[in-house]
């Protein structure tokens, strides 16, 4: 089937304009590509839109992930609290540092991390033992360890329920990592996403909020810990080192001058970006309310702004969603299935011996969830086909 007068419409789009060109271009006008002031000015226009007192800017969202795990001393076979529905680098930069991922499930509403499942997971790991071992994959985790920290994720621009994650954290002494990777702009209970836990890390893909073609950047208020992070994103080398001596062992984590200059710019327009977000997201939600076969994302009442992410509907148990997805991709509609549960990943399950059934409200939302076409730049008329596209195959 082909449609010839159907809009054109793109899983995602960056929202670029001549501003982002122009501060590209200049940069790569100076001989100064990295390590220069633009890394310097992104990581300020941070600092003044979180409120955080340290800002370190790095070449995705991953590598922040993975220098936050570093900083809280996750080392060889220590346990780390996180949730399988995510994408997943928030569980690979535990398993760099050969860290135990102890997946607790999610809310079904949210998809965040279930707060008192997590309570109960940090307690039982506390006591050791039978208790433990019913949180720990069927294999992979012989090794002794300590449970180190917690690292939630706020899926799909939605912060976790910190007031009640950051508890259980600070008692069992454990460093709590915000996976912020898709929450830039979010505020939960009118605090910043981001700034939720000990250390917070933001993602730069061209399909999130902003984008720097590649980047991430950390946020934190912990002086001591920003002062290794920012060691070990360029090559271990503390305040001091000269260019060939390296205190720790590091890696080249550093974003560029490029990156950081579209980033600037970017930063100078989030709030425009993010207003778009939200205009298009109103519009899925005025076209799909009620529409049988399908759920529309759901907010939290702590979430006092949403930045939207992804759009995700949920189908109804019994639609056929990979068929509804290939009847809607031949008439110009790209959708995807989002999140596939991390524990089920190939790797995951030789590496850990996890079975379907392990995480079942993850697994339930892995099978019904379905990202639409979006971005800040869809018009009304994309909107309206896309729903008119599900209206009709549903
Ligand atoms: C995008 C994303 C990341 C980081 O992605 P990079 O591609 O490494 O920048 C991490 N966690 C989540 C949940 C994400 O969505």
């Amino acid at each position: 089937m082909t449609h010839n007068n159907s809009p054109k419409i793109t899983m995602s789009a960056p929202d670029l304009t001549d501003a982002e060109r122009q501060a590209v271009w200049e940069v790569i006008n100076t001989p100064m590509l990295s390590i220069g002031p633009r890394i310097q000015a992104f990581e300020e226009s941070f600092r003044r839109y979180t409120g955080c007192q340290h800002a370190i800017g790095v070449n995705s969202g991953t590598s922040g992930l993975h220098l936050c795990v570093r900083a809280a001393g996750v080392g060889m076979g220590d346990r780390v609290i996180t949730s399988p529905f995510s994408f997943v680098s928030s569980t690979n930069v535990l398993l760099f540092e050969n860290a135990v991922p102890v997946f607790v499930d999610v809310d079904e509403r949210t998809g965040n991390l279930d707060p008192v499942l997590t309570a109960q997971a940090a307690a039982d790991l506390a006591e050791g033992g039978a208790a433990a071992q019913r949180w720990l994959p069927r294999r992979g985790a012989e090794q002794s360890g300590a449970l180190k920290a917690l690292l939630a994720v706020d899926v799909f621009g939605q912060p976790a329920d910190y007031d009640l994650l950051s508890p259980i954290a600070r008692q069992h002494n454990l460093k709590l990592i915000e996976d912020s990777c898709e929450a830039l702009g979010a505020q939960y209970k009118n605090r910043m996403a981001g700034m939720l836990g000990d250390y917070g890390v933001f993602a730069f893909y061209p399909n999130k909020q902003i984008t720097t073609g590649e980047g991430g950047m950390i946020v934190t208020n912990d002086s001591a810990a920003a002062e290794l992070m920012t060691a070990l994103r360029n090559q271990g080398r503390a305040p001091g080192d000269t260019w060939l001596s390296h205190t720790y062992l590091g890696y080249n984590y550093r974003m560029d001058e490029m990156s950081a200059a579209l980033g600037t710019a970017q930063m100078a327009r989030i709030e425009e970006l993010l207003v778009s977000r939200q205009r298009v997201a109103d519009l899925y939600n005025q076209h799909l309310a009620g529409l049988p076969g399908i759920e529309i994302p759901y907010l939290a009442p702590e979430t006092t702004r949403v930045s939207w992410f992804v759009y995700v509907i949920r189908v109804a148990r019994g639609v056929d969603r990979e068929a509804l997805a290939a009847r809607l991709a031949q008439r110009g509609i790209p959708v995807r299935p989002y999140f596939l549960p991390i524990h089920l990943q190939p790797y995951m399950v030789e590496r850990f011996g996890y079975r379907e059934g392990d995480f079942p409200i993850t697994e339930d939302l892995g099978r019904r969830g379905l990202a639409l076409p979006f971005s800040g730049k869809m018009d009304e008329e994309q909107v309206a086909y896309v729903c008119q596209g599900l209206r009709e195959l549903l």
